[in-house]
């Protein structure tokens, strides 16, 4: 059993709402009236829908036997981004999926921990031996957009509390067709990049992971110019609440394939400055 938790009232001017997707989405859904029985400016139906994350499951490795007198500091060199290639026009779509994924990945020397598996030597040349480093490796995965699917989606558990006496959270979400063939696409891809680029031993790979592992969950309260079937407007306002803004990844009306991060901040230096223009003009 919850205990019921100390009561605070606070009020507001302008409230913003980023708690992170899944918090803010769980919030405005358990703030209800009689005005909003289905979540604080749920008047398209749409709040908690379209949740959408990242996939970064299909990739490939391999090792380069070339370059063993280049070396670096510090535990690796720096990661690596190949921007988006595939369906940059979307009319002219080429491949059987729609939209597309950048990679992203690191290369680095192999260290002495696999020379454990079989010691030879001994005295200083066995010293010389495991303190030089092994040869080159690139790991690199696809970081593909999701599509937004109305079923994919944020809701509150019916009974069950968490330990505050909130209800909890449940999510439906799913990869879909479209993201399982770019995944395909993505692991050839890059063992294609990898072999052309002259390594060994190159292993495609999908590890199949579920939604969330990538934890750049968005879309749960989407901007639009309808409010029928969007929450917030383009400056992330709520339609409804004129004086509730949501910027953080909730507000995503598709993923793209970006590290999403600099967007929200870029979204909520631009809402902030809406807000108290706004309010300056007595107009919240
Ligand atoms: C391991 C990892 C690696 C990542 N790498 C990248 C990356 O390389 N690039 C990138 O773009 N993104 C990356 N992300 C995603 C990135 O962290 C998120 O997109 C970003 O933090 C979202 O910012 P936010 O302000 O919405 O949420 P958060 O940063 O989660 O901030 C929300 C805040 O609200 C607070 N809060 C929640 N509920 C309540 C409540 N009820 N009352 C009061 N406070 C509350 C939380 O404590 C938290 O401080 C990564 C995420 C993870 C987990």
């Amino acid at each position: 059993m919850y205990k019921r938790q100390e009561e605070h009232v606070f009020y507001a001017k302008i409230i913003f709402v980023n708690a992170s997707t899944i918090s803010t989405t769980a919030l405005l859904l358990h703030s209800t009236s009689n005005r909003f029985p289905d979540g604080l400016g749920n008047d398209s139906g749409q709040l908690g829908h379209n949740l959408m994350d990242h996939h970064s499951s299909a990739g490939a490795s391999g090792t380069h036997y070339g370059y063993q007198d280049k070396y670096y500091k510090g535990r690796r060199p720096c990661g690596f981004l190949i921007a988006r290639f595939e369906n940059l026009d979307d009319n002219r779509n080429n491949n059987d999926f729609l939209r597309g994924y950048n990679i992203q990945g690191h290369g680095e020397r192999q260290g002495w921990s696999d020379k454990f598996i079989d010691l030879k030597g001994y005295g200083k040349d066995f010293k010389k031996d495991l303190s030089t480093p092994g040869p080159w490796t690139v790991w690199m995965a696809g970081w593909g957009e999701c599509l937004p699917y109305f079923d994919n989606k944020i809701s509150l558990h019916a009974t069950q509390r968490d330990k505050w006496g909130l209800p909890l959270v449940s999510i439906d979400f799913s990869f879909k067709e479209n993201e399982n063939r770019m995944m395909v696409h993505i692991q050839k891809q890059a063992e294609e990049m990898l072999k052309s680029a002259g390594f060994e031993n190159v292993n495609g790979f999908n590890y199949h992971h579920p939604g969330g592992s990538t934890a750049h969950e968005m879309g749960t309260a989407r901007m639009g110019k309808d409010p029928k079937t969007s929450v917030l407007n383009n400056f992330n306002q709520m339609h409804a609440v004129s004086n509730v803004f949501v910027t953080d990844g909730s507000c995503m009306t598709s993923s793209a394939s970006q590290n999403p991060s600099l967007t929200y901040m870029a979204l909520t230096a631009r809402a902030s400055r809406y807000a108290v223009e706004k309010l300056k003009k007595n107009e919240l």
